[in-house]
Order: C-alpha cells, then structure tokens, then sequence
C-alpha cells in the first residue's frame, strides 16, 4: 500500500472519531462515566500528529505504531484496549496482503482483545461490533457490506445488558442504549470502508 493511500486512510478514521466526540461522550455518559468521546478523541489528535511518521512505515508497522499511541496517551478502557488490538494486528500483518492472510491477523487481533479485556462476545463491548466486522472480512464481503454487518452489529448492542466495563456497574439498567465502544469501532470501521470503496 502506497504511503499516501496509507495516509488518507489513517486520517479519515481519526477525523471521523474526532467529530463523533459529542456522540461518544452522550453514549457513555448514559451507561459509563462520559469520557470515551475526550479518550478517542485525545487518540485520534495523537495520532494526527504523527501521520506524516506512521504513514511513511510499511502498513504492518504503521498499524503497531497506531496502537502504541493509543496506548500511550488515551486513558480509560478503551486505549491500552484499542492499543492490543492494533499493536497485535500490526504485529501479525501478512506481507503480501491477502485477503487469508489479513483473516488470521484480524483475529490474533481479537483474541488479544479478549484476552487483555478478560471478555467475550455478547457481553456488550466493542468486540460485539469488531468480530462480526472481521468475520465479513474472512468473508470477502465488499466494503458496504462490511461497514452495514458493523452498523447492524452496533445496533445490536442496545438490547443487551453489559457484563464488562463500567456500564457492567448498571445491570440491568444498561440495557437500552447503545455501546459506546462499539459505536466507536463502528464508526473507524465504516470511515475505512468509506474510503476503500473509493467513497470522497
Ligand atoms: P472507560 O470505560 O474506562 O471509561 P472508555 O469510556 O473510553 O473507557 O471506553 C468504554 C468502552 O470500552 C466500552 O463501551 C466497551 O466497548 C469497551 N470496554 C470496556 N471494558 C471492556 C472489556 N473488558 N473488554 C472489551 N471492551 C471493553
Ligand atoms: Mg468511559
């Protein structure tokens, strides 16, 4: 991949996340503590700082680099979560990319998540939007046909009641709204899609 195509990848994703902080903070501000809009934002601005450096890396140790700022500098749940993920995808890039190859590397990098979250589907996180969305990719789904999988999938978290993270503290009461992690993913997902699909 092209280091410009790299480029505009990497910062569509971070723009989007950047202008979705109203909407992240009001969906964790329902069932958490209000901050995963100011956590992925503090990511995002990060990692623009330091596009012209990652995207100027080969993809594998781009996408490391992504997840070690996230690491770095969002606090909270979701950056040393988001960060796994990345460093492990990163770390388990396929060179040349293809599409099996890229499969396995999706889901080292979800087992990482797991592993690191101590969770599992189904309990209300942002891995309930990141497996079905990698699945569609082991898949050959085309890009719309992924980022739709992800937006049913967030969707699919308003009914279920969380069992991890701080929105787990509700109980019951967390049904009924959306996972703000999983919007998160949801959004990065179809910001990636937009722009694989060729989409301005
Ligand atoms: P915090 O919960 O520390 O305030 P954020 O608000 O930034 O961090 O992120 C919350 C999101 O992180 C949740 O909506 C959920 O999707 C995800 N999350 C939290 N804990 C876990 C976990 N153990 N496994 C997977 N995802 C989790
Ligand atoms: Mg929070």
């Amino acid at each position: 991949m092209e280091s410009e195509r790299l480029k505009g990848l990497i910062a569509r994703v971070a723009q989007v996340l950047i202008d979705s902080e109203a909407e992240l903070t009001a969906l964790d501000q329902a069932i958490g503590d209000g901050d995963h809009g100011i956590n992925m934002k503090r990511g995002a601005t990060a990692v623009l700082a330091e596009l012209d450096g990652l995207a100027a890396k080969p993809p594998g140790e781009a996408v490391k680099a992504v997840g070690m700022q996230l690491v770095m500098k969002v606090g909270g749940a979701s950056g040393p979560l988001y960060g796994t993920l990345l460093m492990t995808l990163g770390k388990s890039w396929p060179e040349p990319l293809d599409r099996a190859g890229l499969a396995a590397a999706l889901e080292a990098a979800l087992a990482a998540v797991k592993a690191r979250g101590k969770s599992d589907l189904g309990q209300k996180t942002m891995l309930d939007v990141l497996s079905p969305a990698f699945e569609a990719v082991a898949a050959g789904k085309s890009p719309a046909e992924i980022a739709a999988v992800a937006q049913a999938a967030a969707e699919a978290t308003v009914p279920m009641q969380a069992v991890r993270g701080r929105a787990s503290f509700l109980g019951a009461r967390s049904v009924g709204h959306m996972d703000p992690g999983a919007r998160s993913s949801q959004l990065a997902i179809a910001s990636l899609c937009d722009v694989l699909e060729g989409a301005p």
